[in-house]
Parts: C-alpha cells; structure tokens; sequence
C-alpha cells in the first residue's frame, strides 16, 4: 500500500558499475521471471506481495556484483571514516523510516507494531551507528620479534560475505549481520527468510540512498534449499554467516567444507532455562517468566522454553504467572493493546500446536491456554504447562512458540545440572538477589549470554553467541567484527639493532 515499499516488482541488484540487473530471465519470455515468485501471507491468511523467487542464477549475479565491489570497488578502499560517515546516514534513514519498516516487520511477520515502533527498529540504526563509529578503529598490532627482525598485522576484510538470516527479526537481523562487516570493509551478499523478505528489501533500498555503493549490499530473496544453498556452496564467497536452526547450520557446514571451505559462522536454535530461586521477588519472577518465554510469540531464539523454580516458591510462581498470562492480549499486531501476535506461518503454527499436543501426552498439565485461538490468522493462546520433566519432548526441542514449560527444582547444585542437560547452549537468565548465587550460576551455565534479574536484554554493544550446539561465533559488539576481518602478519629484518 505504500507507494514507497518496492514490493512486487522483480527486485534489483547492483552490478557494481553504477547501473542496476534485474532477475535473470531464466524462461526467456522477458518478464524477469514473473512465474517464479515467492508468495508471501499476512497473518490474515492473504497473500500480501509477490516477491521474485532468486535461483541459483541470481545468486550468480548478486555474488559477481559483490565480487566487482570488493576487487575494483569504492568501498574497501576508501578512508575508514569515509565508510563510518555513510553507515551513519544509512543509520538517519532508518530512523527516519521507522514506521514504514515496523510496518512491513507487523505485515510480513505478525510481529507487534508497538514493539516494532518503540523496541526493536529504534535499536537497529543503534546496531549501524555502533559499527559506524567502530569503522575507523580496527587496528592491528605491532610486533616486536627478535633483535633481528620485526613485524606488524594488518586487519584486512575478508572479501564477499555471505548473510543467511532468519524471518524472526528480519531488520535487525539484517542490521547485525551487515553493520559490522560494512565497517570492516566487506562487500554482501544477503538471502533473507523467504517468509519475511520486506524489511531486508527496504533496508537495501534506504542503504543505497544513503550512498552504500552499487554491489556492496546485494539481497536476493528466496528459498533456503536454492538461495541459501547456492550462497553457502558459493565458490567465490569468501565467508558465511549464518543465523537460523541447528538442522540448516550443520548444511550450511557441509557446503562450505564441500565447496572453497569458506569460514562460517552459525548462531542456531536454544532451548535456555530460565531460574528462579527461592528468594526471588514473585511478581518480577512471574513477569520475566512470561517475557522470557512468550515475548514475539515465544518466536526467539533465546526465549527461556524451560522455567525452574525453586520449590519454596513454585507454588506461588505459577499462581502468579497464569494471574499475568490472563493480560495477555492475542490479536491483531497493529492494535496498540495487542501483547501477541501470530505466528508467522501456517507452518509454524502447526509445529507449535502439534508440541503441545505432545505436551499433554506425554502428561504435562495443561494449565493454561493450549489452543488456536480467533476465527482467522495463525494465532495461538499463551501456553503453560507444569509438571514438566526433563526427558519429555516439550522439555527437550525448541518449539519456536508462546509455550512455557515450568519445572520444579530443590538445590542450586540440581538445578545446574539440569540446566545444562541440553545440547544447546545460547542463553540463560537467574531471577535471585543473591550475589553469589547469581555469580555462580552464571559461571556454571555453558550459554552464550546469561541474563540475571532480566531477559532479552539485548544491546550492539554486548556479544552473543552459542556454546554447544547452538553454534559459533559472536554477533554485535566489537567482537563481531573478527567474522569479517582477516590477520595478515608483516615481518621484516631489522639490522644492528642492540635491542
Ligand atoms: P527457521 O527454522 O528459523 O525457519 P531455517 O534455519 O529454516 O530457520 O532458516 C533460516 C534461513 O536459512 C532462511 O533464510 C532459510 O531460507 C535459510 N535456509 C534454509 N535451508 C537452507 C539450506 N539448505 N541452505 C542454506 N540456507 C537455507
């Protein structure tokens, strides 16, 4: 409806040489491939936009483009601060786009536009300032070796990037992944999700405005298996970076060992306890309980999809929790008074609906929600389960949706043990105003990011990445930035030197 969303139009890509491709034509007939097209359904059910379907072909193109831009381009050449001061106009144009790009995050994804508005798009110009500045202060080190020789590093960039990302938060998604490697001088190559495709399209478009020359930022939507595959077997990119499901990561592995082993980096699927001790204050426990497990519609890959309790408060923590889950307001993502959304397809809401379905018979008590809920759109009822134990499937998969199961636990010692009885290892948040206790659980959890008296505390500034099978590598913070740069080492003789 916004006159300023390139949607339905076969979407273009920098070539590198100051004009623009369109799709590759594949069946000739001129239209750029008008029958290849990805259909994309609001949480109405309807089909919102048609978006052009990228092949193998078109990620052909979009990685020469990227190619040209980093071999002959403008990009990795210039003064560092030059780079820093278009990310940081790039960073005004978001800002300035706020509501057009939550907006299409609520159409595309069931996503709540308040959120949207006042959490998750302000952050992301946040996300491309916080590199921008960062541009100019990648040094290397210089090394002193021995009395007869001496060196220095070199940071370089890696080259052509490859960005998989996931339809969850398809901005700032795209935000962590290209920000940091935009400062580091990369040139990219982005397929989002081909369920949430908007945003990343947008975010391209105000990149160009903003002066990111042609090739560096280069989107082709489209499926995982065709896109994604032919991004992460590409022989001329140089690494990968990945963020979705531990199943698709360990493919995204094996295509790069199989093709020019290109480094990857994979932040994939958790299923991050959440702990709450005796001493806790209830109303916060239960708040962060919920929030934990049910924020974005329990659609995060950190959400805390297992709640321990301490036993002294069980009792009154899950009282608590149903009493808050009961203000729970499910519908339309654009209503102001909306805390939930649906999900984001019919897939995943059948995936959802069919765990607590196992849930119940595996004899977890329901005592919550459970059910779809409205006449239309993939909306499901916050879900709590108790009595949950730690082998069945609720305890053990990720569901990816508003799904909390809670668990009873006595000992810190007990509750260490099961915490980390998971082959994932993303998150973890502690509930207690105990110093010590808080101290040594976090150091006794094997998680990327432990979160004490609050969840989903994101910042740029504060890494994150997996421990276990929930992958490697760190997205936001400086570290981030190691992903994309390279170490070369310089070393030459020094002669008479009595030092
Ligand atoms: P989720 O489970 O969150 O939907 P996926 O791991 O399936 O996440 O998808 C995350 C991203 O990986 C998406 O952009 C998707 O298109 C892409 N993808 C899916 N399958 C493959 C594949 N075989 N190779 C490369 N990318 C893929």
């Amino acid at each position: 409806e916004n006159p300023r969303i390139p949607v339905g139009s076969p979407i273009p890509i920098g070539d590198g040489d100051g004009d623009v491709n369109r799709f590759s034509d594949r069946d000739g007939d001129g239209d750029g491939d008008e029958n290849h097209k990805v259909r994309i359904r609001l949480y109405t059910e309807e089909v919102i936009a048609k978006i052009a379907e990228g092949a193998k072909e078109d990620v052909d193109l979009a990685v020469k483009a990227a190619r040209q831009a980093f071999d002959h381009g403008s990009w990795p050449r210039m003064p560092a601060c030059e780079r820093g001061k278009i990310m940081n106009k790039f960073a005004d144009l978001i800002d300035e786009n706020l509501e057009e790009l939550a907006a299409l995050e609520t159409i595309d994804t069931g996503k709540v536009f308040s959120f949207e508005t006042n959490v998750d798009i302000p952050s992301i110009s946040k996300e491309v300032r916080y590199f921008a500045g960062a541009a100019d202060k990648i040094h290397g080190r210089t090394l002193k070796l021995s009395t007869e020789s001496q060196g220095y590093t070199l940071l370089e960039p890696i080259g052509v990037v490859g960005h998989i990302i996931p339809w969850n938060f398809p901005s700032a998604m795209f935000t962590l992944k290209c920000s940091p490697a935009l400062a580091a001088g990369c040139t990219m190559v982005v397929k989002p999700a081909e369920q949430a495709p908007l945003s990343p399209l947008y975010l391209a478009h105000l990149a160009k405005l903003a002066g990111i020359p042609n090739g560096v930022i280069n989107v082709v939507p489209g499926f995982g298996a065709v896109a994604g595959a032919a991004v992460a077997s590409h022989m001329d990119i140089d690494c990968v970076s990945f963020t979705g499901s531990t199943e698709v990561g360990r493919l995204i592995m094996h295509a790069a060992a199989a093709s020019n082993l290109k480094p990857v980096s994979l932040e994939l699927g958790g299923k991050s306890p959440l702990v709450i001790f005796d001493d806790a204050n209830i109303d916060q426990a239960a708040d962060l309980a919920l929030f934990g497990s049910i924020a974005n519609k329990g659609e995060i890959c950190v959400c805390s999809s297992r709640v321990f309790v301490q036993e002294g408060i069980y009792n009154e923590v899950v009282k608590k929790v149903v009493e808050k889950a009961k203000t729970w307001v499910v519908g339309d993502p654009f209503n102001p008074s909306t805390t939930q959304g649906p999900q984001v397809d019919k897939k995943q809401y059948e995936r959802v609906l069919s765990y607590i379905d196992h849930g119940k018979r595996e004899g977890a008590s329901l005592i919550f929600g459970g059910k779809p809920c409205g006449e239309k759109g993939y909306y499901i009822e916050p879900t709590i389960f108790v009595n949950v134990t730690d082998d069945m499937l609720i305890a053990k998969d990720e569901i990816f949706g508003p799904v909390m199961a809670l668990m009873k636990f006595k000992t810190v010692e007990e509750v260490i043990t099961r915490a980390n009885a998971t082959p994932y290892g993303l998150a973890a948040g502690i509930v207690t105003n105990d110093l010590n206790i808080a101290n040594r659980v976090s150091r006794s959890i094997r998680a990327g990011v432990i979160w004490i008296n609050c969840y989903h505390s994101f910042d740029w500034g504060c890494p994150i990445g997996g421990y276990k099978m929930s992958g490697f590598g760190v997205d936001h913070g400086i570290e981030a930035l190691g992903k994309y740069l390279q170490t070369k080492s310089v070393v030459m003789p020094i002669y008479n030197s009595p030092w």
